[in-house]
């Protein structure tokens, strides 16, 4: 069992501990105003009514965010089709000439239709295996309506949508610019559009052929599928085997903005680094050195009593993984719940390994050096997590780093803590550093590697968005004010979530270093300090 969440297990291999209060914190702008919320609704919780109101209120939030990440995920195949509309009608723009010289490339547009129904079938099982752990079906409308009198503000300003600008095409490891790399305006809709059977989208040369609903589309998929798992999930008409939950209905669906299907591609792409064969490099680069300073800072982890690992914005939970079947009690933690969905469906879901078929590459035209390269498949999970040998207690845990762990009952409670490309998410990585060293045990290890591209640098439009920069020799100042001693330290050479065929290939000098908390007091016989 892996969990996720504090509290509440969920199901499979992982326990997902998902706790309504924690968990809210996955976007930029929820967590921002959500902040704003807690620190007003402590001024004026005064009565129980008050109390009651703000915590209905907290729920209609959770209701309103986690629907919106649905609806992103449910728009990605009407996101994708527009590209697609898009790149057809600049060829029909080419002088004949042209056109001629690239009779392939309609073909290709086509190839593109099919591989986004593939990943759209992909997407659809994995919602549907999503057991939220709120009720999604609450009528959050009326409660606005009726309460948001002097909340309504804040409401309003927590559901304001991201500035497109804002986003930092720099920096691959954020939400913002892992997409297309092109940036979209304007907002999606989902439409609810008759299916065209895929057969006949191949065939045709409409343009608004493969223009329909995620839900439709996945049915469609089914019956065509290359995805192993497609045909076991069959009824004997054809079907998918199992009905989707009610929230999943397109008149539950919000009107999403283009930025968030952009973060459903960058999930995609995340995929790949942690659960395809492909990802292997870039999980040598940055995984395997962790893995290996672990093992030799703990070389003798007893089954009885197993070390215990924190891995703060695990994303997909590969790396949570590893630790797990290194021998550790090992949690992830992560505030996404794009990220959450998906890892809670490969952690616990997956049957067998290489069970699915996607397509990850096919939105971006750019640095291909071939067609065949951009509409490759990947085979995912390179592996069967179940099977993977994972130590008990194995869990992830949902919500934010800062607000989860500075709990009292998490001071001292880890033999050790893992950052790889986390610390630059902070507002604040004072706080996070902070923390850190809090929750560790005296003695406690803290292995990072990451760059410092701070997610809130130049975030433009965003009123007053904190965001503190340091450099890599202040951010070590700081560690050693808050008890940490460096042991080791190095440069390491990576990429992030990139196409391995791509022309483009972002490099990064991530920081790798081996720091200790330094033991207050002498320690009597500390089972699981670490070998320095
Ligand atoms: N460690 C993973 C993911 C790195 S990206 C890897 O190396 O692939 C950073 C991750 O941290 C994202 O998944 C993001 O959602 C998560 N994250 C950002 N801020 C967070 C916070 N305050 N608390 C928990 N997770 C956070």
């Amino acid at each position: 069992m892996i969990f996720f969440g504090k509290g509440t297990c969920l199901f499979g291999l992982a326990q997902f501990l998902l706790d309504p209060a924690h968990i809210h914190k996955n976007d930029r702008e929820i967590l921002l105003s959500r902040s704003n919320f807690s620190r007003k609704g402590k001024e004026m919780s005064k009565t129980e009514d008050e109390e009651l109101r703000r915590r209905k209120l907290e729920e209609a939030l959770e209701v309103k965010s986690l629907r919106r990440i649905i609806s992103a995920y449910l728009n990605y195949p009407e996101a994708a089709e527009e590209d697609i509309r898009r790149y057809e009608r600049c060829f029909r723009r080419l002088p004949p000439a042209h056109k001629a010289l690239l009779p392939h490339i309609p073909f290709k547009y086509q190839k593109l239709r099919w591989c986004i129904s593939q990943n759209s079938y992909f997407i659809f099982e994995m919602l549907k295996a999503f057991e939220p752990p709120i009720d999604l079906n609450q009528d959050i409308e009326n409660f606005e309506d009726q309460n948001m009198t002097n909340d309504n503000r804040l409401l309003s300003d927590k559901m304001k949508l991201p500035s497109l600008s804002g986003g930092k095409c720099g920096n691959p490891h954020s939400w913002a610019e892992i997409g297309d790399g092109k940036g979209h305006n304007g907002e999606y809709r989902p439409l609810n559009r008759k299916i065209v059977p895929e057969e006949k989208k191949i065939e045709s040369s409409n343009e608004n052929a493969g223009n329909c609903s995620i839900r439709s589309q996945c049915k469609t998929n089914a019956e065509n599928s290359d995805n192993p798992r497609s045909s076991s999930m069959l009824d004997c008409d054809g079907h998918a085997s199992s009905s989707p939950p009610d929230w999943l209905d397109p008149s539950f669906q919000f009107h999403v903005p283009l930025v968030d299907v952009d973060k459903v591609r960058c999930i995609i792409r995340n995929i790949v680094r942690d659960w395809a064969a492909e990802g292997q490099r870039e999980r040598d680069e940055c995984y395997k050195p962790i893995l290996k300073e672990l093992q030799r800072l703990f070389p003798h982890r007893s089954k009885e009593s197993p070390p215990t690992c924190l891995v703060p914005g695990a994303g997909l939970g590969r790396l949570a993984l590893e630790i797990s079947c290194l021998g550790f009690i090992s949690q992830g933690n992560e505030f996404s719940y794009y990220m959450m969905i998906c890892s809670s469906f490969i952690l616990n879901q997956s049957q067998v390994a290489n069970e699915w078929r996607i397509y990850p590459w096919i939105h971006s035209n750019c640095n291909s050096l071939s067609d065949d390269d951009q509409l490759r498949p990947v085979s995912i999970p390179d592996i069967h997590p179940a099977s993977a040998g994972i130590t008990e207690g194995f869990s992830m845990c949902g919500g934010d780093f800062v607000e989860v762990y500075n709990d009292p009952s998490q001071v001292g409670a880890w033999d050790a803590v893992v950052t790889c490309f986390f610390l630059d998410t902070a507002h604040n990585i004072v706080e996070y550093i902070e923390i850190i060293s809090r929750i560790l045990k005296d003695g406690g290890v803290w292995i990072n590697l990451g760059p410092l591209l701070y997610h809130f640098a130049d975030t433009y439009n965003q009123d007053d968005e904190m965001s503190i920069e340091l450099s890599l020799e202040d951010v070590k100042r700081v560690s050693c004010h808050y008890g940490f001693e460096i042991q080791k330290e190095s440069m390491i050479e990576t990429t992030y979530t990139t196409n391995p065929r791509s022309m483009m290939q972002n490099q990064y000098s991530a920081a790798f270093w081996t720091m200790h908390k330094i033991p207050a007091a002498p320690r009597t016989a500390g089972n699981n300090l670490p070998l320095l």
